[in-house]
């Protein structure tokens, strides 16, 4: 029986399968899964609550081997974690497709999913989890600091410096939350009830300090702001307990959000839970653990609105925290808005989001002569200048060297060719695997986070990521999948992502061209449709074809 081992993927240029393109499939299922890289490996959970790589161990293994003989005219068919299928395609189809935790409209709820999950029948995707390109916090630490660097834009004059940031959660995302806020030379204080979480953060410098208790918190925070120096606190206890009780003592709070693992609520502590005991309750009595967590979460959001009436700038970074308050009855729990409308549509609209790629030899070098290249190849780009410079110093690698940086329409067909070219050239070590976050301009249909209060209305039409995931296979995506209930949950979201794999052909290049071409257009049409003018222009500009405008 094969069961929890420790799992790192290979490095160097040797092959264990039949192509890179299958090789790199493998080392990114295995990549999710180092233990620098998942959150818990042993359960075969890499982020989010308990977004999962594969279905069980066996289907790990089943994985593993069926990709290590897979012919480049061969399509391993993925079911939520488990393969289920190999069949003759051709070498431009992708190698691996994959459709997780996916349930029928009436149907898809957490009772159901979990009742499913406990059969054996499906797994929870997460988004880049079960789609394998998770590259550890970094992933969202770029997202995270454009955020708070358009909340300093948007309310505090282009800094944090000066401000207090009051958050929660410190998990595999949320994590990134204290060195986002210190990039932007603002004070963070984040809260999380499992000491490790804790730990973890400061271990990977993505936190600097722990505090003692509230109190403690408060004082390192108030010092640091008013020197106008950036810090981050960790501090332990259950935000649902601490939130009222730092509003109701008037702490100066001028920012929060929260990124706790709302969107389930087995992975929300209620309060009087002790946190070594959630497991097991969450288990026992999974209806009882979801009331309480409920619960707790309408007193959590209760006290954002109440520093949010207080003054402060509050958002939902995307975690459903709003919904499932309201679920509990609080009736204000939507008064403050989601991020995405708050502060990043328009990117949105010009095909940006969160592009990535990871180095396959494990060579820290290959991610570094990139970050050279991708700077070179954007020498306007000031945001991306900043972005890449603080990343090469204070990002920690986990697991294969990767980089992220969010581009838009043009820009990352350019960046995927550059970069197939360098591989190709010998410039690295060894091929990238290019992909990114299904938190993506066209590539998501999320009413509670990235489609919230579209234009027009089109918040919960779910054909976009359908077409988006089946126009990378026509594109030549080395692998593509659609998942349900990333991010925010199950019935809440539906989303679809893709891996393309540079290693230095010329056929890798023309796919290349083709996904990342298409694949934000997908970003660009979404927000033309649904009648955003900056996507209208962007259109224009890059050429992108859309039939009703054509009359
Ligand atoms: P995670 O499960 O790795 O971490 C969640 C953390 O919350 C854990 O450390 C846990 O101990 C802590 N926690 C749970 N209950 C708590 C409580 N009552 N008080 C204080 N801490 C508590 O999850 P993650 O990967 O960090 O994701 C966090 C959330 O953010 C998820 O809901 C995810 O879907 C959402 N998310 C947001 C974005 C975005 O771009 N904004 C993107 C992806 C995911």
């Amino acid at each position: 029986m094969s069961g929890p081992r420790p799992v790192r993927a290979p490095r160097g240029t040797e092959l264990s399968a039949l192509g890179w393109q299958q090789e790199a499939a493998l080392r990114m299922l295995q990549n999710n899964l180092d233990p620098e890289v998942a959150e818990h490996p042993d359960k075969l959970v890499v982020y989010g609550g308990t977004g999962k790589a594969a279905r069980d161990w066996r289907s790990f293994d089943a994985m593993v081997r069926t990709l290590r003989t897979l012919k480049q005219d061969e399509t391993m068919l993925v079911q939520s974690g488990r393969p289920v299928g190999v069949m003759q395609t051709h070498e431009w189809a992708p190698r691996v497709l994959i459709a997780n935790s996916n349930l029928v409209g009436d149907w898809a709820n957490w009772e159901e999913f979990r009742r499913l999950e406990q059969l054996g029948l499906t797994m929870y995707g997460q988004m880049t989890a079960g789609s394998w390109i998770y590259i550890g916090t970094q992933g969202i630490l770029q997202g995270t600091y454009e955020t708070f660097a358009a909340v300093a834009a948007k309310k505090f004059n282009g800094t944090l410096a000066g401000t207090i940031t009051l958050t929660a959660g410190l998990g595999g995302m949320g994590g990134a939350q204290p060195l986002a806020v210190t990039m932007n030379d603002g004070v963070a204080i984040c809260i999380d009830v499992d000491p490790r979480a804790i730990e973890r953060r400061i271990e990977h410098k993505y936190l600097d300090v722990k505090a003692d208790n509230p109190a403690h918190a408060l004082q390192l925070a108030t010092e640091a702001r008013d020197a106008r120096r950036p810090l981050s606190i960790g501090l332990l206890g259950n935000a649902a307990e601490l939130l009222p009780q730092m509003l109701a003592e008037g702490a100066p709070i001028d920012i929060v959000t929260d990124q706790t693992s709302a969107h389930d609520p087995l992975a929300y502590l209620p309060v009087g839970v002790d946190f070594d005991d959630m497991a097991t309750y969450a288990a026992k009595d999974p209806a009882g653990f979801t009331t309480r967590a409920r619960e707790s979460m309408a007193r959590h959001v209760e006290a954002m609105v109440g520093f949010m009436d207080a003054g402060a700038e509050v958002f939902d970074y995307g975690n459903s925290i709003r919904g499932e308050a309201q679920l509990a009855g609080y009736d204000r729990a939507f008064a403050f808005p989601g991020f995405v409308p708050a502060y990043i549509r328009p990117l949105f609209c010009e095909g940006k989001g969160p592009f990535r790629w990871a180095a396959l030899s494990g060579e820290a070098s290959d991610i570094h002569k990139t970050d050279k290249a991708i700077l070179d190849l954007f020498p306007e780009n000031e945001s991306l200048h900043r972005w890449i410079k603080m990343a090469g110093e204070r990002v920690h690698f986990q697991g294969l060297p990767a980089r992220i940086c969010w581009l838009g329409q043009g820009e990352r067909d350019k960046a995927g060719d550059m970069f197939n070219d360098m591989v190709g050239n010998g410039t690295l070590a060894a091929p990238l695997a290019i992909g990114r976050d299904h938190l993506d301009c066209g590539s998501v249909a999320s009413p509670y986070r990235e489609t919230e209060a579209m234009l027009d209305g089109s918040d919960a039409i779910a054909d976009w990521p359908l077409l988006n995931a089946m126009v990378n296979v026509a594109s030549g995506a080395s692998w593509v999948s659609i998942h349900h209930g990333g991010g925010v949950g199950m019935g809440r979201s539906i989303h679809a992502g893709q891996v393309s794999v540079a290693d230095g052909t010329a056929l890798a290049g023309e796919k290349i061209r083709r996904v990342l071409t298409n694949d934000p257009a997908m970003g660009v049409i979404r927000h033309v449709d649904a009648g955003y003018d900056i996507a209208e222009s962007v259109a224009d500009e890059k050429g992108v074809r859309i039939p009703m405008r054509e009359e």
